[in-house]
């Protein structure tokens, strides 16, 4: 297999990766490496306590903790945060934890511009974009910046062992996703295209493991490798159909981020299958079927992913609401988005049943 392409352009960023179990225990060296030495921390409620290791961990660099980071980067969090760092005059943001904190990260160095060091605790891979999700009365909106990269990452595979098997696996195929849409991203690399399939291949091979024994520390590495992949190639690519799908739906039904993201993607994938069907050939081949919608569905399936919205608490009667807000504004997509094609595609979710093929 070849990835070569006659013209592409890559922009690469000065993101600082390192990779370890026990990695974060580093983290005051990296904050001294940047030049920084009043750190402030944040995380989830849910997570205080690993921010408090981490308080811990940069003795006395650790300026406060703020654990008020959630879902959808609300901008009055963002706001309430933003004050705390200038009052107590911090020189730079450590971040644990999952997409959300990431988000009240980058938020904060939007508004401030001092430098991030995130910890991942999921797969969901904001860490290794530009792009920041930010929502205010009811809307979200979403921008990207050099402004919101964080300048570092520590994956630390610690801090995934203990990630719940359920959120584990959803959160796998968010980061999943990221790759499909990159294998058929018009702005898409060589470089895009490898990153894509060894981060899909690194979750193949992980995620069984991982599931049989949530501890295993090397099978939590190469989830997280694949989840840096994964994130990266978010970072460098335009999304299409699938992530523009989710984002309708997580923003009108409020349903929840990464589960609506491993529910759809079988059907996204399948749905522009039929236009780009030798861009995912690579992933047919990796998870083992002739259709790449059917082959991430059975995955899904095996692995113990939800596969309906039903069991989001969607309601049948919504799809129609659903597919219209879902053509409402247009945008690139390999295959045309179509109203009635994208009924069938989100009733075939719904339901629970194999993609359309
Ligand atoms: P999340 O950060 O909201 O975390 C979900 C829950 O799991 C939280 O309660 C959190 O505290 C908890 N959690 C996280 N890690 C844990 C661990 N190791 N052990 C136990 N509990 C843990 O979920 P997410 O899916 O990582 O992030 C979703 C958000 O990230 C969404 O708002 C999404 O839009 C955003 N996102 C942004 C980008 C981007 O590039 N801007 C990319 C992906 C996701």
């Amino acid at each position: 297999m070849s990835f070569f392409q006659e013209t592409f352009t890559v922009q690469g960023g000065t993101v600082r990766v390192r990779f370890g179990v026990g990695v974060r225990k580093e983290v005051t060296s990296e904050i001294d490496r940047i030049g920084a030495s009043r750190a402030l921390i944040l995380s989830t409620s849910q997570q205080a306590g690993t921010a408090a290791e981490f308080a811990g961990l940069c003795g006395d660099r650790a300026v406060g903790i703020f654990t008020g980071a959630a879902m959808h980067t609300p901008v009055t969090v963002s706001e309430e945060a933003t004050a705390v760092a200038l009052k107590l005059r911090a020189d730079i943001l450590v971040a644990v934890g999952g997409g959300s904190t990431t988000g009240l990260s980058k938020a904060i160095a939007l508004r401030t511009d001092l430098p991030q060091i995130v910890v991942p605790t999921t797969y969901a891979g904001s860490e290794a974009t530009p792009i920041l999700g930010q929502s205010e009365n009811g809307q979200k909106t979403t921008l990207s910046s050099p402004k919101v990269q964080p300048e570092v990452i520590l994956y630390d595979a610690e801090l995934v062992a203990g990630l719940p098997v359920d959120l584990t696996v959803t959160s796998a195929l968010n980061a999943m996703a990221h790759a499909a849409e990159g294998l058929y991203a018009r702005d898409r690399s060589p470089l895009s295209s490898i990153m894509s399939i060894e981060g899909l291949r690194a979750f193949r091979d992980a995620l069984p493991k991982v599931k049989a024994a949530p501890a295993d520390l090397v099978a939590r590495g190469e989830t997280l490798y694949g989840a840096w992949l994964c994130g990266t190639v978010l970072g460098q690519v335009g999304m299409a159909l699938h992530h523009k799908l989710c984002h309708t739906l997580g923003g009108s039904f409020d349903l929840p981020h990464a589960e609506t993201h491993a529910i759809l993607l079988p059907h996204t994938v399948a749905y522009n299958a039929q236009a780009a069907s030798e861009l995912l050939k690579p992933v047919a081949e990796l998870f083992g079927a002739t259709n790449p919608g059917l082959a991430l569905y059975d995955f899904a399936r095996q692995i113990g992913a939800p596969i309906a919205l039903r069991s989001l608490g969607l309601e049948e009667r919504d799809l129609n609401h659903a597919a219209d807000l879902a053509v409402r504004n247009p945008y690139w997509n390999p295959r045309p988005i179509e109203r009635d094609e994208l009924l069938r595609l989100l009733r075939a979710a719904w339901a629970g049943d194999r993609p359309l093929v």
